[in-house]
């Protein structure tokens, strides 16, 4: 891999790769932007570069440096991200993490700390985290990637750079999964449409494609069978992507509709109106004011009302 290699994020890259050749690193960056649109990759690139053996503008990837850091086992880069089935970053993690980098880097360059998920951190692991980046240790670079900038402790994003990541262009998702992922390529055109720019997404949605499709077919055979007994997920990220392949869907028929009224199976009005609903409940879901197992719920009863169940 190589900073080629993370596409879509030209200006990113750009920043990051500059401070790095003139080597001007800066004590902490925050990256923003969606989940899976190359923060990961970015992060990682960088660490590669900085202990890389024969570093040219970025890393060689074969060297011993690199290779440790691809299998993630090299004592110089740290990754933090919530542990112990909990979805927040502790304490006692960042604790260990700060002194670990007190010390010298293992092999004499520099330490990467990689906080994936800055949002997550507890008050408490922001707030130590805070008095290392106001006196940062040397030769200690932190990249605190986040997609929820607004649930960072200010503080903390006014001593990084910040560095900001798109959505990538559904095209470009498109060609990824095709060319690097095997998929087909109508499914990959649909899906990068119901992506929201994220690759990560778009893979989960290729994953779970044959699950929505069986039920999402019922919508145009008019039957809601599958959906009374239908399991709701338990995950977050499964759920919202069920509410935006519904949503979807729902837009499909309404289109459908217009075109051929009698042969659609649900009325545009009768759509339109539930495609509105779910879009209120995916934003309440996003801003966390309902529980998965709720929405689930509710998204089940919306599909069985719009059947008339
Ligand atoms: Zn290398």
């Amino acid at each position: 891999m190589a900073w080629t290699s993370i596409l879509g994020q030209p200006t990113a890259v750009r920043m990051v790769q500059a401070d790095f050749i003139r080597d001007r690193l800066a004590a902490a960056y925050l990256f923003v932007g969606p989940e899976g649109v190359g923060k990961r990759l970015t992060a990682t690139e960088l660490a590669k570069a900085v202990s890389c053996e024969r570093p040219l503008e970025g890393a060689c990837d074969e060297c011993a440096h690199c290779r440790r850091i691809n299998r993630g086992v090299h004592p110089d880069v740290h990754g933090v991200v919530p542990q112990g089935g909990v979805s927040t970053i502790a304490i006692d993690q960042v604790r260990w993490i700060l002194g670990r980098v007190s010390l010298r880097p293992f092999f004499g360059r520099r330490s990467m700390v990689i906080v994936d998920g800055a949002h997550r951190l507890t008050d408490e692991a922001a707030n130590s985290f805070l008095k290392a980046l106001e006196e940062p240790p040397g030769q200690t670079t932190f990249l605190l990637l986040t997609s929820q900038p607004a649930r960072c402790l200010p503080t903390i994003a006014s001593r990084a750079r910040t560095v900001r990541f798109r959505p990538l262009e559904a095209g470009l998702i498109e060609e990824v999964l095709v060319t690097r992922h095997n998929q087909k390529r109508d499914l990959a055109t649909l899906v990068s449409l119901l992506a929201h720019g994220s690759l990560s997404q778009a893979l989960a949605l290729c994953e779970g494609w044959q699950a929505y499709e069986a039920l999402l077919a019922q919508v145009a055979a008019g039957q809601a069978s599958a959906w009374i007994s239908w399991s709701v997920p338990k995950e977050r990220e499964t759920l919202m992507r069920w509410l935006d392949v519904s949503i979807a869907r729902l837009r499909d028929v309404a289109v459908a509709s217009i075109a051929q009224p009698s042969l659609a199976p649900l009325s545009r009005e009768r759509c339109i109106e539930a495609a509105f609903r779910m879009m209120e409940l995916r934003r309440s879901f996003e801003e966390q004011m309902l529980s998965p197992r709720l929405v689930g719920t509710l998204l089940r009863e919306s599909w069985l009302n719009l059947f008339n169940v």
